[in-house]
């Protein structure tokens, strides 16, 4: 299905909530959203042994949160490297030139970074093209009044399942690190024991997949979420989805953000 407009959306979700599936299952449906996930651009940033990458792996080893600026250096390098934001004071006006299509009656708006981030000008376009999914990012207030003040999020997906049942799946939990497919060996089997679908390479565990792990990992995120969904609330962009599987929240999922972004289909 087309979209009307640009959708920004963020799934804020316990870790190991299933944000994962949700934004494939979104993309799938919705073929001009595209994802970025803050933990997948760290983990590559980690295989890769980037400067970066070494400087985080501990931290995310611990399951604590790694420094704001560093992730929104990673954030911002993404978005631009897309085209979805563009440098103001670099290439003034680019965004029309850019190989994103823009449309009769696009606005670009622009907006700061506040200052100790970086002071460069930023546009962004409301072209349905120039959708996305963010994963894991922002996860504290403290992030969102930094994305906020980049490009604002349109709507915010928390999505609500009790631990118990997540930690059960975490220990069944399956990827395909190069590509960030999610498999899981009760509920959504590879077609081949312990490789990837689409490519046939071999599946790995996460290294923060244990108990302990994710035990800290969920403390951080209700020590942290209930700010960044106080905010998004004031905002009015706040959307809740409960279920005990990502089966029984996919589908309404998908009615809400079509209600919202899909484009009337003739
Ligand atoms: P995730 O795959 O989203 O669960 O992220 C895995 C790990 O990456 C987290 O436990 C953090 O260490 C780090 N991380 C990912 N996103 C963020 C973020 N927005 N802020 C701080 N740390 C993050």
């Amino acid at each position: 299905m087309a979209l009307s407009r640009a959708a920004r959306i963020i799934l804020v979700g316990a870790p190991g909530v299933g944000k994962g599936t949700q934004t494939e299952r979104l993309m799938n449906k919705f073929p001009q959203l595209s994802s970025i996930s803050s933990g997948d651009l760290l983990r590559k940033n980690v295989r890769e042994r980037t400067p970066l990458g070494i400087q985080a792996e501990s931290t995310i080893k611990a399951g604590a949160l790694v420094p704001d600026k560093m992730i929104l250096r990673l954030i911002v390098n993404e978005l631009s490297m897309r085209g979805w934001i563009t440098d103001h004071t670099v290439r003034p006006y680019s965004v029309y030139s850019s190989s994103m299509s823009l449309g009769m009656g696009d606005s670009v708006d622009s907006v700061y970074i506040p200052s100790g981030l970086r002071t460069s000008k930023y546009n962004y376009s409301e072209h349905p093209s120039a959708s996305f999914i963010l994963d894991g990012f922002p996860r504290t207030a403290t992030q969102a009044l930094q994305i906020d003040d980049l490009i604002p999020i349109n709507m915010v997906v928390n999505i609500n399942t009790p631990s118990d049942i997540i930690i059960d799946r975490i220990c069944n939990r399956w990827v395909h690190a190069p590509s960030g497919r999610v498999y899981n060996t009760t509920f959504n089997k590879p077609k081949v024991d312990g490789k990837d679908d689409v490519t046939g390479e071999a599946l790995t565990r996460r290294a923060d997949d244990d108990p302990e792990t994710w035990k800290a990992r969920l403390k951080n995120f209700k020590e942290t979420s209930q700010s960044l969904l106080e905010h998004y609330d004031r905002l009015g962009v706040l959307w809740t989805v409960n279920g005990n599987s990502s089966d029984e929240i996919t589908p309404q999922l998908l009615r809400e953000f079509g209600k919202r972004f899909g484009a009337l289909e003739n």
